[in-house]
């Protein structure tokens, strides 16, 4: 609605200068309109484009005072999350959008582990641009994160989890949870080990069976929750499948990643659900019921599978099937005490 050029000037206490062609732009200021009219929910911050004709108003959008996480205090558990420490091992398509997910929730601080560098094939299904190629996944993801969810500190390391296995460990002791997404039999076993010993929860996440299924698994180092050994183990013996040793096919070949045909967007969702996951496993702890999760390991279908073996079984996409835990095998390394 354009306003009269008398009638602006009328109304601008000091400033007002006339417009020539083809006009200029104004910001208004008027801290005391919203006081003086309550009902009508006035802007304060008024831009205008002054032309000979009048002037015409524009919203003005100001940055709030309270941006980033601490938006949703009243809504989420902020300080809680704000103040957690989680350790992300494996930086890789699922990895890459698990740290984006445990950011978007508000976890404080995320310790990245992760040797490899970005490669041409990666870009299909990882969250980085192509511009970091090269670099480490790791130092990539931290940049972006650094400038999408600045309430989230990252320490990115390109450490490999089996030949620097002292050193991650070293770092459990200033961590609340891990959660694994690196491909292959061994890291994932490494760092339940890790996580076992050091008294804390681990969550590992992976696709099975070239990308029909997504599973998350949830390792509590409890007495009556099995490793992923001995989860693995008594499930083949119960007549199933011992999925794992796909998972790192490659090994001894010279082909670390194996062609999988999963689509990047799939292994995202079952990023989102681990991250959800290891989230909802911070906050029952810290007392918030309402994120009790149904059960221990997770299974999530992305393609239908209904001739493998159960529980890996599932008849639909987009199914989710929860399970209890598998309790130890007697003498397991992992399990039983040292
Ligand atoms: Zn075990």
């Amino acid at each position: 609605m354009l306003m009269k050029l008398d009638a602006f000037r009328a109304a601008v206490p000091n400033g007002y200068k006339a417009p020539g062609d083809p006009g200029y732009w104004a910001i208004t200021h008027a801290p005391g309109l919203k006081d003086a009219y309550p009902e009508h929910d006035l802007p304060d911050l008024v831009a205008w484009h002054v032309t000979r004709e009048g002037a015409q108003p524009i919203s003005v959008s100001v940055e709030p005072e309270i941006t980033g996480i601490q938006q949703l205090n009243d809504h989420w558990p902020v300080e809680e999350l704000q103040n957690t420490r989680i350790m992300l091992i494996g930086a890789g398509s699922i990895g890459s959008a698990t740290a984006h997910a445990l950011a978007g929730y508000g976890v404080g601080h995320l310790t990245l582990i992760d040797p490899d560098r970005l490669d041409w094939h990666n870009l299909v299904r990882h969250t980085s641009a192509r511009k970091h190629i090269g670099r480490h996944k790791v130092t990539a993801l931290a940049e972006e994160l650094a400038s999408l969810r600045p309430d989230t500190a990252v320490t990115p390391l390109p450490l490999d989890v089996i030949e620097h296995a002292d050193h991650v460990r070293s770092l459990l002791a200033d961590t609340h949870l891990v959660v694994c997404t690196a491909d292959g039999v061994a890291p994932r076993r490494v760092t339940g080990h890790l996580a076992r010993r050091a008294g804390l929860t681990a969550v590992l996440a992976c696709v099975l069976q070239d990308g029909a299924l997504g599973e998350i698994l949830r390792l509590h180092p409890w007495p009556r929750h099995g490793c992923i050994t001995c989860r693995r183990q008594s499930l083949a013996e119960a007549g199933g499948l011992d999925p794992e040793p796909a998972l790192d096919a490659g090994y001894g070949t010279g082909t670390r990643h194996r062609p999988m045909t999963a689509v990047g967007s799939d292994l995202h969702l079952v990023a989102q659900l681990a991250a959800k996951t290891a989230v909802a496993t911070v906050l029952e702890r810290a007392g918030h019921p309402d994120q009790r999760l149904p059960g221990e390991h997770a299974l999530l279908g992305l393609r239908r599978q209904p001739d493998w073996a159960p529980p890996f079984n599932l008849d639909h996409t987009a199914e989710l099937r929860w399970r209890p835990a598998i309790p130890p095998r007697a003498g397991c390394p992992t399990c039983e005490a040292p």
